[in-house]
Formats: C-alpha cells, sequence, structure tokens
C-alpha cells in the first residue's frame, strides 16, 4: 500500500495492512497510520505471510484498512509505473508521489459522495451545458474548415508519423506548430485514443485552448492546472481517467493525469523552464512526459523555436528525431535583429537620465506614426530595484531576506520579491531622517511612466506580475493590444511567451546584458531563448514582417550570443554552448543533484550539510562538491545552504543517491535547528 507518509520520512515506504478481500491495485483507500487516517492507493497484493517492509508497520498484527473506494476505477498499471518512476528517480516515496499529484478533493469525498459523481460524468457524453470559467469548450455543429498545410508542416507530420523516437519539433516562431499539434491529435483521436497537450502556462496561452475547441466540436476537452478550483481540477482529472474527456490540456502537474486510452503527448515550449516543479517533488514534466510516451509506446513530440540543451544534445545522439520548420507561414522574414552598441552612444548631461537610446526612440516613434506596435522587454518589475539615501547610504534592503526590497511607486510600497513584505515608503531614510531618498535602477513601472512622457500621444500598456495580479486584468491587456488599443507595450518575460500578436513591428530588449555574466550556467541559454521568443512576436502578419525589427540595447555588441541572435541561428548559439558546457563538465554531459538545507542559523544548515557530504565520500565517479548559500542565502528569516553532487553517469548518480539519502534522516536528528532538508534531481538554478 502506498500512503502519504510526511515529507522526509523514510524514503519508499509502502506499507502494510490488512483487508477481508483482495482489492485491486491502483484502489484508493483511507488507511490508518498512527492516530491518524490518510489517503491512500492500494500498490499490490502481498503473500499470504508479508514480511514487514518498513519501521512503520512495526513487524507486529497488520492493521485493518479503513474503507476503500469502491466507486473509482483503479489507477492503471501503466500510471502506477509512472509515478513508481518518477518516485524513484526524483528520490521521493511512492505514496508521497502518488497522493501528491492526485487532486486533493479525491481525499476528502467517501465512496457514496464520489459515485454520485461519478455517475454525473459518466453521463456527459458531450457537453451541453456551457460550463463556467472556460473548463471545457463545447460542440458547434459544423465541422472546421482546415487550412491546408505548408510544405514543412506535411513534412513534418509524415516524419512524425513514421518515427519510433521523441520528436522534436524545431519549429521558428511563427512556423505553425500548433497545427501539427492539432494534426497530430487529430490521428490520435481518430484511432479512439485520448491526446496530452502540456504547455508551460495556461494563463498564458488561452488561444491555444480556444485553437483546441475550435478544431474538434463535439470532443470533450479539459483542462488541468493550478488556476482551477479544487472542484474545477477533480472534476477534469475524473473526465480524463474514465476516459471521457478526449483532449487533456495543461500545465505541468497533468502529466500524471490518469489517461486510460493515452495516445499523443504534446510539450509545447519544451525549453521553459516551467515545466519543472519548483518544491516537493521537484520534477520535470517534459522529462517524465517522454517517459510516459516511451513506457506506454505513444509518440511525444516536443515543440519549440529554441530546444532545451538537453533535448538538442538528444538529437544529436541520435535519441530524439529533430523535425525542422525553419519558416515562417506566409513566407514572412525573421526580423531584422539590431545591436545598438550603448558604449558608443554620446554622454547624457549629468543629472538627466537617457530613456532609451535616441535610434530605438526614433525607430518606435516611426512605428506610432504609423500605427504599429512596439514591445520593450525589461526583466525587472517595479519601479526600481532599491532605495537609497544619498546622506547615510541606508538600502531598502529586506529584514527578513539577503535581498532588496523593491520600490513600487504606483502603489508607494516597498516590496520584497522573495518573502512578501510589503511596506509603505518611508517619507524619510529611517536611519539618518534624511528625506532625499531616491531610486537606483529601472523596472518596468517605472520605464512605462518615462515613455508616457516621453510620447504624449502613444497608449503605453504593461504586462509584468504586478499588472497581472487580479483576475481577468492579463486578458483584458491583451484584448486591448489585440485591439489596437496599445500602442506601446512594455514588459517582462511574460510578454515574450507565445502570443499572437498580429500588429507588432518592434520589439527591443531594454538591458538584457546581466544574463552574459550570470553564475548561473543556463543564463545565457535562457536569454537566449528569451530574446528569440521576443523576435517571434515581430512581424509575424507575413505582409509586415519585412519591415519588423528586434532591438538589443548591450554594452558588449560583439558576444556571440548577439552574433547567433542576429542570424537567427539557435544551431550555431547550442553548438558554441554545448562545447562549453562539454569542457565544464555540465549538463547535458553530466547530471546534477542539489542537496538543499533549511535552518535557523546558516552554521547549523552548513554542518548537516557538511555531515551529510562525510557520509557520502566512498562513490565511484561522484563528485561532492563543497557547501555554499545559494543566490539568496536568506529568505524570510530561514538561511538556506546547498551543496552539489554530480557525476558523468546519470546511472552512477542514481545509484549513489538511493544509497546515500536514506541516511540522512537519522543524520537530520543530530542537527537541533534543522527545519527541513531537500534534494533537487536535475536541478534548473543552481
Ligand atoms: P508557432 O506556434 O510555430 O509560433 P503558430 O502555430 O502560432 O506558430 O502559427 C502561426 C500562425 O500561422 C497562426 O496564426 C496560425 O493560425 C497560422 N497557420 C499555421 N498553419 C497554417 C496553415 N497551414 N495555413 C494557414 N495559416 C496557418
Ligand atoms: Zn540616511
Ligand atoms: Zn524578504
Amino acid at each position: 500500500m502506498a500512503v502519504e507518509t510526511p515529507r522526509h520520512s523514510a524514503v519508499g515506504g509502502l506499507l502494510h495492512y490488512s483487508h477481508h478481500q483482495d482489492l485491486p491495485p491502483g484502489t484508493l483507500v483511507r488507511a490508518p497510520l498512527g492516530r491518524r487516517e490518510v489517503a491512500g492507493l492500494v500498490w499490490g497484493l502481498s503473500e499470504p505471510e508479508p514480511e514487514p517492509v518498513s519501521a512503520a508497520s512495526g513487524g507486529i498484527t497488520l492493521r485493518p484498512l479503513g474503507h476503500a473506494l469502491h466507486s473509482l476505477p483503479p489507477l492503471g498499471a501503466e500510471w502506477r509505473a509512472l509515478i513508481e518512476f518518477a518516485a524513484a528517480y526524483y528520490q521521493r516515496g511512492v505514496g508521497e508521489m502518488a497522493l501528491a499529484v492526485l487532486p486533493p478533493e479525491l481525499r476528502k469525498l467517501d465512496d457514496i459522495q464520489l459515485a454520485r459523481r461519478l455517475a454525473r460524468l459518466r453521463k456527459m457524453q458531450v457537453p451541453a451545458d456551457p460550463a463556467p470559467s472556460g473548463l471545457e469548450r463545447h460542440p458547434t455543429a459544423e465541422a472546421p474548415t482546415l487550412p491546408a498545410l505548408s510544405p514543412e508542416q506535411a513534412a513534418a507530420l509524415h516524419a512524425i508519423a513514421a518515427a519510433t523516437q521523441p520528436v522534436l519539433l524545431h519549429g521558428a516562431t511563427g512556423s505553425g506548430k500548433t497545427e501539427v499539434y492539432l494534426r497530430a491529435a487529430e490521428t490520435a483521436l481518430a484511432q479512439g485514443r485520448q491526446a496530452l497537450v502540456l504547455v508551460p502556462e495556461i494563463n498564458l496561452t488561452p488561444q491555444l485552448e480556444a485553437r483546441f475547441a475550435e478544431r474538434f466540436p463535439g470532443r470533450l476537452m479539459v483542462s488541468l492546472h493550478s488556476a482551477l478550483t479544487p472542484a474545477q481540477r477533480l472534476r477534469s482529472w475524473l473526465l480524463a481517467h474514465l476516459g471521457q474527456a478526449e483532449l487533456v490540456l495543461g500545465t505541468r502537474l497533468a502529466v500524471f493525469a490518469s489517461m486510460p486510452r493515452l495516445g499523443l503527448i504534446v510539450v509545447d515550449e519544451e525549453h521553459d523552464p516551467s515545466f519543472k516543479q519548483q518544491e516537493g517533488a521537484r520534477y520535470s514534466a517534459r522529462d517524465l512526459a517522454v517517459w510516459r510516451a516511451h513506457h506506454q509506446r505513444v509518440p511525444v513530440l516536443l515543440g519549440s523555436a529554441t530546444p532545451s540543451l538537453e533535448s538538442w544534445q538528444r538529437v544529436q545522439e541520435g535519441r530524439y528525431l529533430r523535425v525542422p520548420m525553419p519558416s515562417r507561414i506566409g513566407g514572412g522574414a525573421m526580423p531584422r535583429v539590431r545591436l545598438i552598441d550603448m558604449n558608443a552612444l554620446p554622454k547624457v548631461p549629468a543629472g538627466s537620465e537617457r530613456v532609451l537610446a535616441p535610434p530605438l526612440l526614433a525607430a518606435i516613434e516611426a512605428r506610432l506614426a504609423r500605427g504599429e506596435q512596439s514591445l520593450l522587454l525589461l526583466n525587472r518589475r517595479g519601479y526600481a530595484p532599491v532605495l537609497h539615501c544619498g546622506a547615510c547610504s541606508w538600502k531598502s534592503g529586506c529584514p527578513h531576506c539577503s535581498a532588496w526590497r523593491v520600490f513600487h511607486k504606483l502603489d508607494r510600497t516597498l516590496r520584497c520579491h522573495h518573502c512578501g513584505l510589503t511596506e509603505r515608503v518611508p517619507k524619510a531614510c529611517p536611519e539618518c531622517g534624511n528625506l532625499d531618498i531616491a531610486p537606483i535602477g529601472r523596472g518596468t513601472e517605472k520605464l512605462q511612466e518615462q515613455l508616457v512622457s516621453l510620447l504624449p500621444t502613444a497608449r503605453v500598456g504593461r504586462i509584468d506580475a504586478d499588472s497581472t495580479r487580479t483576475v481577468g486584468s492579463l486578458e483584458q491587456t491583451l484584448q486591448a493590444v489585440h485591439a489596437g488599443e496599445v500602442d506601446v507595450l512594455v514588459g517582462t518575460q511574460m510578454l515574450a511567451k507565445g502570443h499572437d500578436f498580429r500588429r507588432v513591428t518592434l520589439v527591443a530588449a531594454v538591458n538584457p546584458d546581466g544574463a552574459l555574466f550570470s553564475s548561473d550556467f543556463r543564463a545565457p541559454e535562457r536569454l537566449f531563448a528569451l530574446l528569440m521568443q521576443a523576435a517571434g512576436r515581430a512581424g509575424r502578419d507575413a505582409a509586415q514582417a519585412a519591415a519588423s525589427e528586434m532591438w538589443v540595447q548591450t554594452w558588449h555588441p560583439t558576444h556571440a550570443l548577439y552574433a547567433a541572435l542576429k542570424a537567427h541561428d539557435y544551431e550555431a548559439f547550442a553548438t558554441a554552448q554545448l562545447k562549453d558546457r562539454l569542457a565544464a563538465g555540465l549538463p547535458p554531459f553530466a547530471s546534477l543533484a542539489l542537496l538543499r538545507a533549511d535552518a535557523r542559523t546558516a552554521e547549523v544548515a552548513q554542518a548537516f550539510l557538511k555531515d551529510a557530504a562525510a557520509m557520502a565520500r566512498e562513490y565511484e565517479k561522484v563528485t561532492v562538491y563543497p557547501v555554499v548559500p545559494p543566490h539568496v542565502s536568506k529568505l524570510a528569516d530561514v538561511e538556506r545552504m546547498q551543496m552539489l553532487v554530480e557525476s558523468p553517469s546519470r546511472v552512477a548518480l542514481q545509484r549513489m543517491l538511493a544509497d546515500w539519502l536514506p541516511g540522512l534522516h537519522s543524520l537530520r536528528a543530530q542537527h537541533k535547528g534543522l527545519l527541513r532538508w531537500a534534494v533537487d534531481i536535475d536541478p534548473l538554478a543552481i
């Protein structure tokens, strides 16, 4: 039996219980654990005299199960295999993994309540009543007319149909990848199978949902993501599990959807870091999608204009099939990339500040005059990243984190983007009383304000985590952009993802250099993907493509990353990066795991990791690196430390971790003040 055991108790931990009848594996049950009753899943039947497998079952008489939820069809063998793999790979308990990915509502309902719900859903062949909140889309009578495929799309579908390995659909922005997904889904559905489509952020892709709904009238589609209410999530999950829903569209958690007739998995924007879960079981939905598809022998399509270097390397090794679609639909050119050398600009007079380089400003003004739109990318929200007192050099640090608090001018607050602490901006310096405290640096709020005063006739919009906090505000702004009610749109990376803007002819990266020299080895890869994505927002209308431009303000105009961007040459960029990664022994040529410890003091966190390292010394082919603080070492009054474990062999690393980590559970007791420890397999941020 897999039960939900508390985090970081013994890894593995299947428990034994008795029951008056044999229950099929995959049955949802309630089981006593200590004095509580927890949710569990039957994992297998024991021999008549079971060996106690864990301390928790104690080797004494088996406890009887609570009750079984017979009305729910048991979770299938393939779903259980996925959970077992994920639990082993990400070093979690099977029960912990299983229960973490099931809808939480399943825990609350008893068998009778569940039976009632299931009966209602089973009757629902094709939805008739309009559902609230876009949870399901509805049939219209007439079948949609299909667009004629471009030659590249046709060739891609041909290659996909013949492929026996995972397919990397390497399609330029605007090459029509979605149409390929739609056709692949059509094939699966025609065979009576279900299709699973994973996207990085469902809130940013209502367009994708709409296109699937339009293409498949009369087919039931459900979405699965964290923005659903618990009841909606349960409903979507049950419809997929019953096989009623033929299309499941979702974010990373949807990779665990139970789909008895799964026939296709699509991972759109496969390079996107959002596919990696950042807490609990830190799984990669992209990697699990590939495993699941392989295990169930169904096709998997990974789509991107800028594939992750992991996927790209697998293509080089022949493990994935690359299917290229280099041209944009309609034959439009990619926007011309213009690098502005910031070193070459004339100095601004002391006391004044340059908003944008003069040629960029002129180019935006020209767009404005022609009624075209411009997008300005600045990856920093708020007004200014820090407030500063010139008299005593006080800075707006967060008292609970090793980070600055960001100045937000609109609501006059200082906000910590790490722990959320929000206070009104002080009238005077809290240290010396000086009234003249000033912002340093610039975020999206300030850029928007500057543009409003610089371009008085322009309508300047903004999209970032602040401007989109309230429900519906993102849709509203996007709608305004599509309707042509915005001339200049300022925003963070949220802007760059997937939107099919038709009137944008200029995209500019205002200050992207930081990532070139970051300590995070993945920063250049992410910057390149972001800039290529952003460039892809310009000139999506083929008629305007020729006049479209991507501007980059940089102090390092000769950097190789920008040269590759200028040539729209992903391959050159990937080849250069992979060479560096190989030389440095970094992924995809090495496997990494990150052991993290949180404690009240840095000393305790460090001592725990050091002792852990001492226990790990004897493993071959595995290197344990020294303990270091992460980028933000204190967060919400918790001191954090981490330790990297690396091996050229994934198998060797897995073996070492499985051997090493269980011992750390008992080590924990020797370190008073240790709050928690966790392991992150294939960490994205180091
Ligand atoms: P990508 O996801 O590769 O960036 P999209 O799937 O958004 O590209 O396609 C870009 C545009 O081209 C969309 O507006 C889409 O409707 C259109 N499109 C795609 N395929 C075709 C086709 N075969 N014929 C006509 N238009 C197409
Ligand atoms: Zn001061
Ligand atoms: Zn803070």
